[in-house]
């Protein structure tokens, strides 16, 4: 599953404060608009952390569920009601005890209605209880024979409750998305999410990572939908009734969350893929009719990328097809149901959407999962890094192998981020954690970001043939079964020859990271630099052992050092060959650890220029320039030419420090990055300096210029935001005309424009733009904070339809939308009571002078007010309800 989208957001959350317009409201208002929210993150989860007593941590660990019965095939007939959200199930369920001789069945059966249970033509009987299913057998079996049950049941996902008396929203396995076809903006659609254990839901069965069965889906519906799931369409039949029973067959085990069901009137964009043995299987996209000629625009690289990782992990990919869908309303980033993958809808993307920004990291990701996660499976949630830190590293391999180690190097630091930001979140935990409360806990940075880390760092300390070797072994060892770390260690081992106890325990078994401080000593006399590095995280983290490169650039060249730190300080010394230009710690810039390193400024100048790593660059850039100088105007002056986008990105927001001729010389330079570099974000990056450097009619034309040509959506709506500073007017006339472009990010710049300057004339744009539900994935909370702040601006007249589009966006914003909406919501509720507080005491000085005229037109100004406050409040009350967890 692609959690790491969500944490992401998480980031944005902070990194929206930064954001001008929220900046400048916060400023007015006084409002911590973001900060709140984090703080109130950060309480929550502190009660998770409570130290585990010696008793506490026997009856809170967290065991793999022990297995009773195995099964063995699960076959569905299935069809649907769907103005009632009901699926109507049969199921034929074969299995047989896993080794004690049984004549009862255990099953998690969700919310459902069984209606009858049979083995052949007997009637067996059962207990329920809403959420385990217990069948009498027929009876005894042992552990060599097989069993067969029939159970006639009804899923009705949207009446299930919990322990409390509210609907479960957010693990409801089957989904009915506008079943009865009331919104016209959204095409009606089933399609299911098993992980974490929703499976059982929609079909009984043991919802458990360390089951395992093949499977056939025998899928009824009106002829005008498609539908999906896994394995191949082995039939498709038209029934006298005018319904199509569509038959789907997986003869390959797999686990039961990994169970899907896609159905809507999608289209089908077909492509493919050739195996190394000659078989050529479909890798098709689902989309629905608008975007069927965008999808391979979308999706296209998909066969290149089975064809890589075919080949990187030597074991050519396992299963029948691989197929993609996009809904509405999904509940996590992505899913990776074998050979039958959904995505959110924030994957439509136009041609020109495309240029900004594409989703090929999180479909790289659930691809990779068809490895890791679908052919070995992770046995138990506290060892969910075995599938999450594999489909995170992926990324990196794709990146590197299709855009070069820079891009890869990127990413790999904001995965690095985004661990920290999540573990200062929520706190540190061991990576195989066996002490969560909730599963959902594990979906966090640790299990994917911080595991992508380590699986980097054991790469570069085995090298390349024997890390892939290894990873070849584990797959084909455990193929079709399910794994715990241990036998992932075991194959790096037989690989290797080496015992890795010490990188498992410390990496897998413990928690957080070392802190380095890098002490740097040149002794111009002796010829030698005394490198000193300690380890100085707090005492109740471990010491690490880090094996290291450092590479010491002097006269004669480069050497690099391997060495090791496995000690608290750890001196070394190292030669030189005339004068030192720089030394580089950790020279792959792999380690997942926090260095200071001191050394002088001159020397992160020289990194610059000898390293071929983005980190190293990035670190000289900013470190390098600390202190004003020549040498640190050159380096800012020669990463503007960088060759990689974010350094040139950073090198432009370090132009601030450009003085005399190379600021003439770099305000030219990024004048013509504005207009021509071939990253949108540089070119973005590239208007928000020049807002400050160049005379307002210069920049105005420099802005209508760019708003004229350039393609991409980001850019215009940061040369929109960014005309706004110097000339609203001009900049009000230029957004009016790109409201028409049918894109979500265009809309959302849009909005965070009208956000600041708009005023009743606006209304209608927001208005539209929540009813068409264009909004995808984060636009939809940044069109839900610009309309905040938009509203928080106007009169009450108009203030008082903020409710009512608050409550289209809850129902079409998705996941994005619903996380977001309780601060905005809180938002207003704050900007509402601060009026009436002022109204009503000035009120109250107008009727001490008497003067009653006054006080009754404000009167009714404050009973505006006070209107709105109540359906705010009301609203207020309904989403804090509905609030859930999602995954
Ligand atoms: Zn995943």
């Amino acid at each position: 599953m692609n959690y790491s989208r969500i944490i992401h957001v998480f980031i944005l959350a902070s990194a929206l404060s930064a954001c001008n317009l929220l900046k400048k409201d916060k400023s007015e208002n006084g409002f911590e608009y973001n900060d709140e929210y984090d703080y109130a993150e950060i309480e929550d989860i502190d009660s998770n952390y409570e130290v585990l007593s010696r008793e506490s941590k026997i009856t809170n660990y967290k065991a793999a569920k022990t297995v009773f019965t195995d099964l063995i095939h699960t076959k569905l007939e299935v069809k649907f009601d769907w103005s009632k959200s009901w699926m109507y199930g049969k199921e034929t369920l074969t299995g047989k005890p896993h080794f004690y001789a049984s004549d009862s069945l255990f099953l998690d059966a969700k919310g459902m209605q069984i209606n009858s249970i049979y083995a052949g033509d007997q009637k067996l009987n059962f207990k329920y209880d809403g959420n385990k299913l217990r069948i009498q057998l027929d009876k005894v079996y042992k552990r060599d024979e097989k069993f067969q049950v029939v159970i006639d049941y009804i899923a009705k996902p949207d009446e299930r409750k919990t322990s409390g008396s509210e609907a479960i929203t957010s693990d409801k396995g089957l989904y009915f998305i506008n079943p009865r076809g009331e919104d016209p903006t959204k095409m009606p659609q089933i399609w299911t999410q098993g992980e974490t254990e929703a499976s059982s839901v929609w079909f009984p069965t043991i919802d458990s990572p360390n089951a395992k069965t093949t499977q056939e889906i025998l899928i009824r519906v009106d002829n005008k939908y498609v539908t999906l799931s896994n394995g191949k369409l082995v039939s498709s039949t038209n029934n006298a009734d005018g319904t199509r029973t569509d038959h789907w067959k997986q003869d390959l085990p797999h686990a039961p969350y990994l169970f899907m069901m896609g159905i809507g009137e999608f289209k089908i964009v077909k492509d493919s893929y050739t195996k190394a043995d000659g078989t050529k299987m479909e890798v098709n996209y689902y989309v629905e009719p608008a975007w069927e000629k965008y999808a391979r625009n979308i999706f296209g690289e998909t066969p290149k990328m089975i064809a890589f990782f075919s080949k990187i992990t030597g074991v050519e990919y396992p299963w029948d097809k691989y197929n993609q869908i996009v809904v509405r309303e999904y509940v996590s980033g992505a899913m990776e149901n074998t050979g039958a993958v959904i995505f959110g809808d924030y994957a439509y993307k136009t041609d020109r959407d495309l240029l900004d920004s594409d989703d090929n990291s999180t479909i790289a990701h659930e691809l990779f999962h068809h490895w890791f996660g679908d052919l070995v499976t992770a046995e138990s949630w506290s060892n969910l890094t075995l599938n999450e830190s594999f489909a995170n590293y992926s990324q990196y391999l794709w990146d590197e192998h299709r855009y070069g180690l820079d891009q890869a190097d990127y990413n790999a630091e904001k995965e690095a981020e985004g661990y920290v930001s999540s573990a200062n979140q929520n706190g540190f935990h061991d990576l195989v954690w066996f002490y969560y409360e909730s599963q959902e806990q594990m979906f966090d940075g640790h299990s994917y970001n911080k595991g992508g880390r380590i699986l980097h760092m054991l790469r570069n300390y085995l090298g390349d043939e024997a890390f892939f070797l290894g990873i070849k072994n584990y797959l084909t060892a455990n193929q079709f079964k399910a794994a715990e770390f241990h036998q992932l260690r075991l194959a790096f081992e037989e690989v290797s020859g080496e015992d890795l106890n010490w990188f498992f325990n410390q990496w897998y078994l413990g928690s957080n990271h070392p802190t380095l401080n890098i002490d740097q000593y040149f002794s111009v006399a002796n010829q030698e630099v005394v490198l000193t590095v300690t380890q100085t995280q707090f005492e109740d983290v471990q010491l690490f052992k880090l094996p290291v490169e450092i590479a010491l650039y002097d006269d004669a060249g480069v050497h690099v050092h391997k060495v090791i730190i496995d000690k608290a300080e750890k001196k070394f010394v190292f030669p030189v060959k005339g004068k030192l230009k720089t030394v580089i710690f950790d020279h792959q810039q792999m380690l997942l650890a926090d260095v200071v390193n001191n050394k002088p400024q001159e020397e992160f100048i020289a990194q610059y220029y000898v390293s071929n790593r983005f980190k190293a660059r990035k670190d000289a850039l900013l470190l390098g320039t600390f202190d004003p100088s020549p040498a640190a105007e050159k380096l800012i002056f020669d990463a503007l030419k960088d060759q990689f986008w974010n350094l040139r990105v950073i090198a432009i927001e370090q132009a601030d420090l450009l003085k005399d001729d190379y600021k003439t010389r770099g305000i030219e330079l990024i004048k013509s990055m504005a207009l021509s570099d071939s990253s949108s974000a540089v070119r973005s990056s590239a208007i928000t300096f020049l807002s400050n450097h160049l005379a307002a009619t210069e920049f105005e034309t420099l802005m209508l210029q760019i708003i004229s040509k350039d393609q991409s959506y980001t850019v215009l709506g940061n040369a929109l935001t960014s005309l706004s500073t110097s000339n609203v007017r001009l900049a009000m006339v230029e957004a009016k005309k790109l409201e028409q472009e049918k894109s979500s990010k265009m809309k959302s710049g849009i909005a965070q424009l009208y956000a600041s300057q708009g005023g009743e004339t606006e209304l209608q744009f927001f208005e539209d733009l929540f009813k068409s539900n264009i909004l995808t994935g984060v636009d939809a909370i940044y069109g839900l904070n610009s309309l905040t702040i938009y509203m928080s601006r106007q009169k009450p007249e108009i203030q008082a339809k903020t409710v009512d589009l608050y409550r289209i966006q809850q129902k079409n914003g998705g996941v994005y939308a619903t996380m977001f909406m309780p601060q905005n919501v809180e938002y207003m509720v704050n900007s509402t009571t601060n009026q009436i507080t002022k109204l009503e005491a000035e009120i109250e000085g107008f009727e001490k002078t008497k003067d009653m005229v006054y006080a009754d037109r404000l009167r009714k100004e404050l009973n505006k007010y006070k209107s709105i406050l109540k359906d705010l409040q009301v609203f207020q009350a309904e989403i804090a309800k509905t609030e859930s967890n999602t995954h």
